[in-house]
């Protein structure tokens, strides 16, 4: 299956985020999107949901227009772990997993006995599962972010489109998300993920695109598309780009190391 965006210029009435964006996401491949703050990543990933409507362009689900797709089958297809998450109700963290199987029941339907296990079996593989009958309301931010990507699991989709999934977890969650995407990618999913850390690309082995000036600068494998002089263009800083041995890879893992002067 491919997620492709086809010239697509996409923000808001007042506002054009980014333009002639062209791009596509198989089954099995991870991309991670780098970017400043303020680049146009999330609005990226709202267009992409048919959250936000395109400036134009066309985005394709297995080569059928997004807007075309019904938003229960798109939903049993494509995923979100969104960076904002507000619930106004005290639902527990596993009624929040639950929410994961909306899209593949019948209308009115409740879950069922399988779905309520499909949730659990998505917070016990994160490691979450101890936190299943406390109230989301009263989880750490953390916490919370992981229920989150349990529900977006539950939802078993092709494609998972996460904004910034590890930023307000610590250095052990933001490793078990790392994991979890690459167990992913060896299950044959699509992520498409926002990140702030290059290196987050190295460890998933993920091809990279990298939002800057209002275009998609450049997309591709990270290791053509990370360098040295696109981390100072876009982020302002001077990085070196090391290999380590023992960090995993025949020929070692690479690293971004910034120089603190
Ligand atoms: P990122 O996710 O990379 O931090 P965003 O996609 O959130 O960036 O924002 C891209 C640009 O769009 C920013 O300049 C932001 O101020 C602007 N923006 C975000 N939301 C809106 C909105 N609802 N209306 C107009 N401009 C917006």
């Amino acid at each position: 299956m491919t997620l492709e965006l086809k010239n697509v210029t996409l923000g808001y009435p007042k506002k054009t985020v980014l333009k002639h964006v062209c791009m596509e996401l198989h089954t099995g491949q991870t991309i991670c999107v780098l970017g400043k703050n303020g680049s146009g990543k999330t609005t990226l990933f709202k267009s992409i949901l048919g959250i936000l409507p395109l400036l134009s362009g066309e985005i394709l689900l297995n080569g059928k227009s997004v807007c075309r797709w019904s938003r229960r089958k798109f939903a049993r297809l494509v995923a979100y772990v969104p960076q904002a998450r507000s619930l106004p109700f005290p639902f527990t963290a596993l009624d929040v997993a639950l929410f994961g199987r909306t899209a593949h029941l019948s209308a009115f339907a409740l879950p069922a006995r399988k779905d309520r296990l499909i949730a659990e079996e998505c917070m016990e593989k994160l490691r979450i599962d101890h936190l299943k009958n406390r109230i989301f309301t009263q989880l750490s931010g953390g916490e919370q972010q992981m229920v989150i990507v349990a529900r977006a699991l539950a939802q078993q989709p092709a494609f998972l489109v996460m904004d910034e999934p590890t930023s307000s977890l610590d250095f052990g969650n933001q490793i078990k998300i790392i994991r979890q995407v690459n167990e992913l990618k060896s299950e044959s999913l699509g992520v498409l993920m926002a990140t702030h850390s290059p290196d987050h690309a190295y460890m998933c082995g993920a091809d990279v695109a990298v939002v800057h000036g209002g275009e998609l600068r450049s997309c591709g494998h990270s290791s053509r598309v990370i360098t040295e002089k696109m981390l100072r263009d876009v982020y302002g800083v001077d990085v070196r780009i090391l290999t380590i041995s023992g960090g995993g890879g025949e020929d070692g893992r690479k690293i971004c190391m910034p120089i603190i002067a």
